[in-house]
């Protein structure tokens, strides 16, 4: 028989942004609690093959990759840190008011735009660009932490990523449990008793007095799935992108951030940034747009991304393996954007420019708030919960990052206020 004192009070399935958030604050309220992650030893590499074998990339329809993370802190390791409000009218529309939470997640993490000094030429050039064409292209927030940049550069600590809340659950007496990958919710008499996980080549079973799974779009619906849950996973987004590259007068810099600056056009339902990706990205996105002669031209290669929001379709299958068709309207959305970014690369007087296959780096919205979820965000069982992008109720082309954060800590609070 279990021994009922070493039960914690809550299992967190998953370490990304939402799972450290609400696992530190569940700790700090005095909660015993339990992170189960997947994810084990030190980051592995962002080559693609190795990204296809360890699905961190999947295929989600002819030509599309979809990108996310299966490592102790999630997406928050490898994503970009732009950092955008959550939009508090959505989640209101859904019973859930997020003013008090945004508010506590703003007072912690970074948010501000970069300085002057961190602005690198190409960034800067394609902000100057943006803003001759009217339009309203701007530094854009983000989760750094300016105080430790200098010298015109930012050391890799400055990087916000969710390892600081997961130390911080630590300390709180959190047990924070790597290599272990939760296969199914364990119910008995209609209530989540644990979950079932593999550790090692093994089934193991892991008890707890609440359940929360913060395991991310594609892999929470799958694991709903399997514990009895056949709507998750219903329709998904993605937040597709391509990036507009062509070859520019000024040089790379290795310190190049990512999204330093762009806009988001919200009505038409897309965004534009510059972007700086890995070499080996850029020569399989070069090969793949047929632009062989420009394999070369990495350290002067301008890139803007444009991604958008897409609809909400496709399925999710138990396996957690994803498939989705993109329509006229996420088309056309993308067709506006890319030209866009062209006209903005002439005025930055930039080369013929080519376009790179799309690529999805969002998943979410598969199990959402309002059909699946209460605003408990409970699913099938009242000590079951969703903590993740899959309880993004309608389509997205955001950021996600700081609207998580703040639903975790939203979801913390009630769970602490109503009891545990
Ligand atoms: C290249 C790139 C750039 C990005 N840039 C930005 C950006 O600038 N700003 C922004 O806001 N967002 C950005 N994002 C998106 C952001 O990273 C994700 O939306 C966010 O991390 C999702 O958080 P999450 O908590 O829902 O899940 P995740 O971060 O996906 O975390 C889920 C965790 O659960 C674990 N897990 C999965 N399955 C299991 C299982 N069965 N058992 C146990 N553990 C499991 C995973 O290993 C992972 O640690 C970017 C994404 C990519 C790919």
């Amino acid at each position: 028989m279990a021994d009922t004192a070493s039960i914690p009070d809550v299992l967190v399935v998953g370490s990304g942004p939402a799972g450290a958030m609400v696992a530190r604050d569940l700790a700090r309220a005095g909660a015993r609690v339990c992170i189960l992650e997947q994810g084990s030893g030190p980051p592995p590499g962002t080559r693609l093959l190795g990204l296809l074998r360890r699905k961190e990339a999947m295929h989600i329809a002819p030509g599309v990759l979809l990108l996310r993370s299966l490592r102790v802190g999630g997406g928050s390791v490898t994503f970009y840190h732009t950092a955008t409000p959550p939009p508090l009218a959505m989640f209101a529309r859904h019973g859930i008011d997020l003013a008090a939470a945004l508010d506590r997640v703003l007072a912690e993490c970074p948010h501000a735009p970069l300085r002057d000094d961190l602005l690198t030429p190409i960034p800067a050039q394609l902000m100057q660009a943006g803003q001759s064409l009217g339009l309203p292209w701007q530094l854009l927030p983000k989760m750094i932490n300016l105080a430790r940049c200098t010298h015109g550069r930012c050391p890799p600590e400055a990087f916000w990523s969710a390892h600081t809340l997961l130390e911080q659950a630590v300390v709180q007496g959190a047990d924070l449990r790597t290599g272990v990958q939760v296969t199914r919710v364990l119910f008995d008499q209609g209530r989540a008793i644990g979950v079932e996980a593999r550790q090692q080549g093994t089934l193991h079973t892991f008890r707890a007095g609440r359940v929360i799974l913060s395991a991310g779009g594609i892999a929470t619906p799958a694991i709903l799935q399997r514990s009895g849950v056949a709507q998750a996973g219903e329709g998904f987004f993605c937040d597709p992108l391509r990036i507009v590259m062509a070859h520019g007068p000024l040089a790379r810099q290795a310190h190049d951030i990512s999204m330093s600056a762009g806009f988001f056009n919200a009505e038409a339902g897309f965004m534009l940034s510059d972007i700086s990706i890995p070499a080996h990205f850029f020569r399989a996105f070069t090969w793949a747009a047929g632009r062989p002669d420009q394999l070369l031209s990495y350290g002067h290669t301008a890139m803007i991304m444009v991604k958008i929001r897409d609809d909400i379709d496709g399925r999710i299958d138990p396996h957690g393996r994803p498939w989705r068709r993109f329509g006229p309207g996420d088309r056309l959305k993308m067709r506006m954007g890319v030209e866009q970014a062209r006209a903005v690369l002439k005025a930055a007087g930039a080369g013929r420019p080519y376009v790179s296959p799309w690529v999805a780096a969002h998943p979410g919205g598969s199990v959402r708030l309002g059909e699946l979820l209460d605003e408990r965000l409970s699913c099938h069982s009242p000590n079951l919960h969703v903590c993740d992008a899959s309880v993004i109720p309608e389509p997205w082309g955001l950021p996600p990052t700081l609207t998580l954060l703040t639903l975790a800590s939203d979801l913390a609070w009630r769970l602490s206020r109503d009891g545990r």
